[in-house]
C-alpha cells in the first residue's frame, strides 16, 4: 500500500519503513557511521549518504512519517523542541517584527524576547486567543513570523488557526503554530492554513521521556524553508541516529497513547471540576472553557493531555496537594505515558501565573488508579 493512502494509526505502526532488506527485520535498523564510503571512481556508494550531519537514514524516516502526518510539503527533525523553534525565528531579519502569544511555553517566550534585543527584532506580545486583539496587532505594521502556541501550555488557551493565518496574511507574515499540546493526532494547523507547525517531539510524539527532539513541517517549499536546510545542515543542530530511531519507535504507538491520555484526561478533568477543594479547572474538553466550542472545531478525536488545576487556597495549598500525590511524579514536561505534576509557579515566578496552579500531563496509567491518588491528595 503507498504510505499517502495509509491512515495514521497504520503509518505510525510501521513508521520507519517496511521490511529492511539486508536483514529482514520489521523494524528499521540503525547506522551510527558518521561518514559513509565512495567507490573508485569517487562516487558516494550510496548517493543520498556522504556524512551524517546532514544524511541520516532514521531521521529521514522520522520526519517522512510527521511531514505525512501533518500533511506538509517536508519535516525537518533537531536535537530538541527549542532548537527547531530558534531554526525557524533565525529567518527572521535583524530589524524584523515578529508577533507572539503571551502565555505559551515560557522557555519559548524567554528565548524569542533574548533573541530579538540581540538582533533589534521588534517583538509584540498578544493574547492570540483573543482574535479581534490578534487582528489589531497584526495590522500595525508588516511583519516576518507570527507565533502561536495551541492549546497554550500551561494557560489551556484555544488559538483559532483559521482566523490567525487570516490575520498573518494581513501584515505579511508566516503563520508558525506549536502544536506540541494538541498532537498530530488530533490537530492539523497546516490543513487550517499555517505555513509551519512546530513540535517538541520530546513530549507525546515520542512518548516515553526518554528522547529530546524538535521537528518542524512547512506547508510548502519556499525560501525561507531551504534557508532553515542549509543552516541546519551547515550550522549542525542536527538528531543523532539513537535518538531518531527511538523517536520512531515510540510514534508507532503514538495514536494508541493519545486515545488513551484524552479519555483519561477527560474523566480526570470531569472528577476535579466539581471537587470541593478546587477552584477552577482549566481543560478545554469541558464545557465550561472558554475555548471548548473552538477546540472542538478545530480538535479530532479529543481535547488533550493537559491540564491545569486551581487548588482553593493559596501557594501551600497547592504545593501541599503536590506533595501528598503518590502516582503523578513532580516533575517538568508533558505527553509522557506517566502522569506528571507541577506546580509552575516555583518555575517562572514572573509570569503571572497563579500561585495556586498546578499543571497535570495525564499519562496511561488506570483512570481510576489517577483519580484516587488525587482524591486523596486533596482531601474531602
Ligand atoms: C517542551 C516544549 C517546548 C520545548 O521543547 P524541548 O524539546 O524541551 O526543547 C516547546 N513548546 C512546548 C509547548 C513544549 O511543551
Amino acid at each position: 500500500m503507498d504510505p499517502k493512502q495509509m491512515h495514521p494509526e497504520t503509518l505510525l505502526a510501521q513508521a520507519g519503513g517496511g521490511i529492511d532488506p539486508q536483514s529482514g527485520g520489521v523494524v528499521p535498523p540503525i547506522q551510527p557511521s558518521t561518514t559513509f564510503a565512495r567507490d573508485a571512481g569517487y562516487m558516494p556508494l550510496n548517493p543520498e549518504n556522504t556524512y551524517a550531519r546532514d544524511h541520516n537514514d532514521a531521521v529521514r524516516q522520522a520526519e517522512q512519517v510527521l511531514c505525512q502526518l501533518e500533511g506538509g510539503a517536508a519535516a525537518l527533525l533537531f536535537p530538541t523542541g527549542m532548537a527547531a523553534i530558534a531554526a525557524l525565528f533565525r529567518t527572521v531579519p535583524t530589524g524584523g517584527r515578529v508577533v507572539v502569544q503571551s502565555g505559551i511555553y515560557w522557555g519559548t517566550t524567554k528565548w524569542i524576547r533574548e533573541f530579538c534585543e540581540r538582533r533589534q527584532i521588534v517583538m509584540d506580545e498578544v493574547d492570540a486567543s483573543d482574535v479581534t486583539a490578534l487582528r489589531d496587532i497584526c495590522a500595525r505594521a508588516p511583519a516576518h513570523l507570527v507565533w502561536v502556541e495551541s492549546p497554550s501550555n500551561p494557560w489551556l488557551k484555544i488559538v483559532d488557526i483559521a482566523a490567525a493565518a487570516e490575520a498573518a496574511k494581513t501584515c505579511g507574515a508566516l503563520l508558525a503554530v506549536d502544536s506540541t499540546a494538541a498532537s498530530p493526532v488530533l490537530a492539523q494547523p497546516l490543513a487550517l492554513g499555517a505555513d509551519v507547525v512546530m513540535h517538541s517531539t520530546t513530549k507525546v510524539i515520542n512518548g516515553h521521556s526518554d528522547v529530546l527532539g524538535g521537528v518542524l513541517i512547512t506547508r510548502k517549499l519556499a525560501p525561507f524553508w531551504n534557508e532553515i536546510a542549509n543552516d541546519r545542515a551547515s550550522a549542525g543542530a542536527v538528531m543523532g541516529p539513537f535518538e531518531a530511531w527511538l523517536l520512531l519507535r515510540g510514534m508507532r504507538t503514538l495514536p494508541l497513547r493519545v486515545e488513551r491520555m484524552c479519555q483519561n484526561a477527560m474523566a480526570i478533568a470531569a472528577y476535579l471540576q466539581d471537587h470541593p477543594r478546587v477552584e477552577a479547572v482549566w481543560y478545554p474538553g469541558l464545557s465550561s472553557h472558554h475555548g471548548h466550542a473552538l477546540a472542538t472545531r478545530q480538535m479530532s478525536g479529543g481535547y488533550g493531555f493537559l491540564m491545569s488545576v486551581l487548588v482553593k487556597g493559596g501557594r501551600e495549598e497547592a504545593l501541599c496537594v503536590a506533595g501528598r500525590l503518590g502516582l503523578f511524579h513532580r516533575a517538568t514536561s508533558l505527553g509522557g505515558v506517566e502522569s506528571l505534576v507541577e506546580h509552575r509557579h516555583t518555575i517562572e515566578p514572573h509570569t503571572g501565573i497563579p500561585e495556586n496552579l498546578l499543571r497535570l500531563a495525564i499519562g496511561t496509567e488506570n483512570s481510576g488508579d489517577l483519580i484516587a491518588d488525587l482524591g486523596q491528595a486533596l482531601g474531602h
